[in-house]
């Protein structure tokens, strides 16, 4: 059972030693109790508390670890209700469905787009991570098969569909290296499908007809010795399944209901077979509250905008989107190249290197860390100014690459010019560049005309 926070705070060292984050134990340990801190921010707590205080501090929604190497994912593992309260942890796992019972060309056509489909935005991969295989033709052998092409051919966390643990049993000795998903669990089959979970170490779907069925399922799991459980409450119409995601939160988070703790997984094909509208479900689920969501089919333009969309909700609001600090070089820039300086907020770094890209014009874009802040408010806060700028010029190996030494600064930042060129010395030019990068690009043409 959980324990409250002066239960809590009856097993911390009580020293106020504030290297959790917070000013005193007591509030740790309401922080704790409210799922709003992790147990290991604090380094002191003994091993018996520690012991004590796992169930207690154990994330109200149980985090699964699937798939190796690059193509890991977690689900679960979220805190609140709301993405402004504090942020949202570990995004939803996006996937697409194949059977063994579809014709050849719509399995190979879904396979070339789940390893085709891959965006790099601000510094990051955006892609769908999974597939779901079903055995749909009752074959064990045509499901095997499939699993072990969806292996060789993709680098996906396969989602495991069968109701025949014979089956299910043979596809996992396939994909068991990538710690797949076993869909599903039921009231019928559960003591079968837990001992797979167990014995391949795999975490497994609990599926019931509605939520109470799946609370006394997700329980006889949990005594089966399975803890690492994804959700399919049975709901498979849109007003449902958006009930259910918002019930399954709410019970997690305010009612500490540990039955109901397990991130849900829904497929949005059985919900609609209109692929525009599919796109639109699915675009709701990831907003509230998804683990997974596996689609009948994806192209580029239904998937980007899922992927996009859930980078913006998984992404910490507390924290501004950055690019490490570092030179970019846009457009194959030469040792005459112009040379320009902008701050490693992704918003300012993604809209002025559009600019010089339209421009065409080669050019050396120096990235500085400002903790993610704007050129206008990391000059506000001291992070952007000559001194500073001037060091980072000198360190960061631009000077190793060009052969004249001009450097062009931000025009809403011209007032440091005097600082950066006596922290540079006199062979150093500061040029003052737009104060929009809108005008970036012209000015760069000038630039290189003369
Ligand atoms: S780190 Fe531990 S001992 Fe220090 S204030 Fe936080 S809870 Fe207390």
């Amino acid at each position: 059972m959980a324990l409250t926070g002066i239960q809590i705070f009856k097993l911390l060292p009580k020293t106020n030693c504030k290297e959790c984050g917070v000013p005193t134990c007591l509030a740790f340990a309401m922080n704790l109790a409210a799922g709003k801190a992790e147990l290991s921010a604090c380094p002191y707590i003994s091993d018996e508390a520690r012991a004590q205080l796992a169930e207690a501090s154990a994330p109200p929604i149980r985090p699964i670890t699937m798939g190796e190497g690059e193509n890991k994912l977690t689900v679960g593992g979220e805190t609140v209700l709301f993405r402004h309260e504090k942020t949202f942890v570990n995004k939803t796992g996006i996937g697409v469905l194949i059977t063994d019972a579809m014709a050849e060309a719509d399995v190979a056509s879904r396979i070339k787009q789940f390893t085709s489909l891959k965006y790099e935005w601000i510094g990051l991969i955006l892609r769908a991570e999974m597939i779901a295989i079903k055995n749909v033709s009752g074959d064990a052998g045509k499901f095997e098969a499939l699993a072990r092409r969806v292996m060789a051919e993709t680098d996906a966390i396969p989602v495991l569909m069968s109701d025949n643990v014979d089956a299910m049993k043979a596809a996992l000795a396939v994909c068991a290296s990538r710690l797949p998903l076993i869909y599903a669990a039921t009231a019928q089959n559960f003591e079968a499908m837990a001992a797979l979970a167990k014995e391949f170490k795999c975490p497994l779907v609990a599926k019931a007809d509605d939520l109470n069925s799946l609370s006394e399922l997700t329980d006889k799991i949990v005594a089966a010795d399975v803890k690492d459980i994804v959700v399919d409450g049975g709901a498979r119409t849109v007003k449902r399944v958006f009930e259910d995601m918002v019930f399954l939160r709410r019970a997690a988070l305010t009612q500490k209901n540990r039955s109901l703790g397990f991130s849900p997984i829904v497929f949005t094909g059985e919900i609609t077979s209109d692929p525009l509208k599919e796109t639109i479900v699915a675009a709701m689920l990831i907003a509230k509250y998804a683990g997974i969501v596996i689609l009948s089919d994806f192209q580029g333009e239904s998937l980007f905008p899922l992927l996009v969309e859930r980078l913006n909700i998984y992404t910490d609001p507390q924290r501004p989107m950055m690019m490490k600090e570092g030179i970019y070089p846009i457009g194959n820039p030469t040792e005459d190249s112009p040379v320009t300086i902008t701050t490693n907020f992704a918003l300012t770094y993604f809209i002025v290197s559009g600019e010089i890209e339209a421009s065409r014009v080669p050019t050396w874009l120096l990235v500085m860390e400002t903790e993610g802040l704007s050129v206008l408010t990391a000059w506000a806060a001291g992070k952007f100014v000559g001194d500073a700028m001037g060091i980072f010029i000198k360190k960061c190996g631009i000077l190793d690459k060009i052969k004249h030494r001009k450097i062009i600064i931000p025009g809403y930042v011209a007032s440091v010019s005097g600082d950066l060129e006596e922290e540079l010395g006199p062979d150093w030019e500061v040029k003052i560049g737009p104060r929009e990068a809108a005008h970036l690009s012209a000015f760069l043409k000038l630039e290189i005309a003369g």
